[in-house]
């Protein structure tokens, strides 16, 4: 018989048992409107620069003459489509370096082709660790992983890293419990553009994988850390979206941060998610957002996890 020492051990292996009868296919995307658009659309951003978007989140690709650098590479099933409509925006069809922002389906669609063809892989170094192996997560049904070995991370960082690229510095960093447990930003300062990764939406609510690390407290300290990055009329990508700007980045940390500290009085009050939700506190940011209410369970979850005593 197993024995949980921890409420923690014990709701992390029961979930575990119940993704077991379903082995194998992701079938509930999150962010199923970002996934269903039937074509990539390419934005370029500035010379070099390209947004793609449909295949699942936010792409960006930087040319250069030696092949190409992606930051997140969308679903598997969008990959051939995304990899075809990067050629056409850089007029390369290699692609030298792929950096994820974090570890999640959306984003690491296309490891396993890339890698295949010797693409250097970058990320967190808790991205590398889970995508060796099959994980649960909030984010789909079913389990993710793992990834043939081309296609994991070979470079990793625990904190920041930088590189040269396309005569451009390229500078990415931890942003610690803020989605998953291995979120990277991935910062062009000479280019005035961010990549904010998993924790930034600009047009739906983030996800909290509170089984795997995030927290509201770290979502809100994201904010704050890449707000303090940037100017206010710095290009911001989000991981699901249209662009925004810094000075509305800074907005969103304030939703988040007044969030956090409602949360924190309802949970000290002992509601449970049904008696947040119905205290509306995110009314006012419906009409950008939709509607919160997954947002806010998955908020009282995390909080729960992170403050209860184990
Ligand atoms: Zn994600």
């Amino acid at each position: 018989m197993t024995i949980f020492r921890t409420r923690r051990q014990f709701l992390g292996a029961s979930a575990s048992l119940a993704v077991a009868a379903s082995l194998g296919a992701i079938t509930r995307p999150t962010h199923a409107a970002a996934d269903a658009a039937e074509n990539i659309q390419a934005q370029s951003l500035a010379p070099g620069f390209t947004l793609l978007s449909g295949a699942g989140c936010n792409v960006l690709a930087l040319a250069s003459p030696e092949g190409t650098l992606m930051v997140d590479g969308g679903f598997q099933r969008h990959s051939a489509r995304l990899l075809a409509a990067v050629a056409r925006a850089t007029g390369s069809r290699k692609v030298n370096t792929l950096i994820n922002t974090h570890w999640h389906p959306a984003q690491t669609g296309s490891n396993e082709t890339l890698g295949r063809q010797g693409a250097q892989i970058i990320a967190h170094e808790i991205t590398q660790l889970y995508l060796a192996r099959a994980v649960a997560s909030v984010d789909y049904t079913g389990l993710y992983g793992p990834l043939a070995e081309k296609g994991r991370p070979r470079i990793t960082t625990r904190t920041t890293g930088s590189l040269q690229f396309a005569g451009r510095r390229v500078d990415y960093g931890y942003l610690p419990a803020a989605h998953t447990n291995g979120d990277l930003y991935v910062h062009f300062p000479d280019a005035n553009l961010l990549v904010a990764g998993g924790p930034v939406c600009s047009d739906s609510w983030p996800l909290l994988d509170w089984r795997n690390g995030a927290w509201l407290g770290g979502l809100a300290k994201a904010h704050e850390k890449l707000v303090a990055m940037v100017k206010p009329e710095t290009r911001i990508i989000p991981s699901h979206g249209p662009m925004i700007d810094g000075a509305t980045l800074a907005r969103h940390h304030r939703m988040y941060a007044d969030f956090h500290e409602k949360m924190v009085v309802f949970q000290n009050r002992g509601y449970d998610s049904g008696d947040c939700i119905a205290q509306r506190p995110l009314r006012e940011h419906e009409a950008i957002f939709g509607d919160p209410a997954a947002f806010i369970t998955g908020s009282l979850q995390s909080l729960n996890l992170a403050y209860s005593p184990d």
